[in-house]
């Protein structure tokens, strides 16, 4: 069991709302131990915590919302928190999406990673996964089954040539995260691309954000980051996803074709079934208790 962590200065920065296409600033601030990530809407004078009761929307995106006030789009930003064991920060934003800066979640780990990371003196809590919980739902599988690490196994079928079957797991950690997922960008078929800017959505995608394909590969210019982005990809979403029940993972996530949707409905379910889980907290509370058992019977 790690202690928590937070930033060590605040960072600024801006960019696109790949769903609304409109420009946002954001700042991320060190906050206090246990006290989370929680993000609060300038612009409207709302806090809204991550957490799974104000898990909104999961078509597209995750999108977080209290009394009627959303974010959209907090995944990747997420999963690079959950990846650098960021565990409390204050996120000032100024808009409703999240910027989606390159598509993946290398320019937070820049960011953060030149901020500087400090560790505080609460210790992060486990939730550690005791029997499998799985969802199945139109050809799709989504479970979290026990093991002694945070494991991720992800396969991907699309009917697309180009990205095909592709299958990736690992043990995820902070180097891993880094060098094996952080650098994978959002990805979509020009078809579908096309189809969701005439319906107003996914305005602010573009090569910039994201990997575009179509029937013969990639639109884009520049080379795929990894052999298997897509896989990569979507490993970072889960990530995402995941780190929304607020504790480091003891567990085996599997998927094949999951989403946000999938995820979500993962973690509902998981965290209805009282005897799927245990969450653990600080292994020195005992002793702490202990001493001060014995103050109190000096008279102190
Ligand atoms: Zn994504």
């Amino acid at each position: 069991m790690r202690k928590q962590r937070t930033i060590k200065q605040p960072i600024k920065a801006s960019g696109i709302g790949l769903h609304t296409g409109k420009r946002v600033e954001i700042e991320l601030n060190p906050a206090e131990e246990n006290s989370g990530i929680v993000f609060y809407r300038e612009d409207k004078g709302q806090t809204i915590e991550v957490k799974q009761e104000n898990v909104v929307d999961t078509t597209l995106a995750t999108t977080l919302g209290k009394n009627g006030i959303f974010i959209k789009t907090v995944e990747h930003l997420l999963a690079t928190l959950f990846g650098l064991h960021i565990d409390n920060l204050f996120i000032r934003l100024w808009g409703d999406e999240v910027p989606i800066m390159d598509g993946s979640a290398a320019p937070w780990v820049y960011l953060i990673k030149t901020a500087g990371i400090i560790e505080q003196k609460a210790y992060k809590k486990e939730i550690i996964i005791k029997k499998p919980i799985t969802i199945k739902e139109k050809g799709k599988f989504v479970a979290l089954i026990p093991s002694k690490d945070f494991e991720i196994h992800y396969s991907i079928h699309f009917e697309n040539a180009f990205i095909g079957k592709q299958k990736r797991g690992l043990v995820v950690n902070e180097r891993s995260f880094i060098k094996e997922i952080s650098k994978a960008r959002t990805f979509g078929l020009l078809k579908d691309i096309e189809f969701l800017q005439s319906q107003n959505l996914a305005l602010g995608g573009s090569l910039d954000n994201a990997i575009v394909v179509d029937e013969y590969g990639i639109v884009n210019e520049d080379p795929l980051r990894y052999e298997d982005e897509f896989v990569r990809h979507k490993i970072l979403d889960a990530i995402g996803d995941l780190s929304i029940l607020g504790y480091d993972i003891k567990g085996k996530y599997l998927a094949f074709k999951s989403g946000h949707d999938l995820n979500n409905k993962l973690i509902r379910k998981l965290i209805a079934d009282k005897e799927a889980y245990e969450v653990v907290g600080n292994p020195y509370r005992e002793r702490v208790v202990g001493s001060l058992v014995w103050a109190t019977n000096e008279g102190l």
